[in-house]
């Protein structure tokens, strides 16, 4: 089973300096994680757009990887 990831860092020029990364067994628990984290961090809105692009930069990893 893999895991997914995706990590704050790779998006620089945001509105705050952010070193967190999110990861979790399944996209769709990515998915909200991600959600979660980019409105209350970031100041973004929850739309099918944010969440179909954020999808796309989800990054696999083996499970054993831990981020
Ligand atoms: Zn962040």
């Amino acid at each position: 089973m893999s895991r997914y990831f995706i990590d704050c860092r790779d998006y620089p020029g945001g509105t705050s300096k952010c070193s967190v990364a999110l990861s979790a067994d399944t996209k769709e628990e990515l998915l909200e994680a991600v959600i979660r984290h980019g409105i209350q961090c970031h100041g973004l809105d929850d739309t099918p757009d944010f969440r179909e692009k954020i999808m796309l930069d989800f990054k696999e990893a083996p499970s054993h990887f831990k981020v």
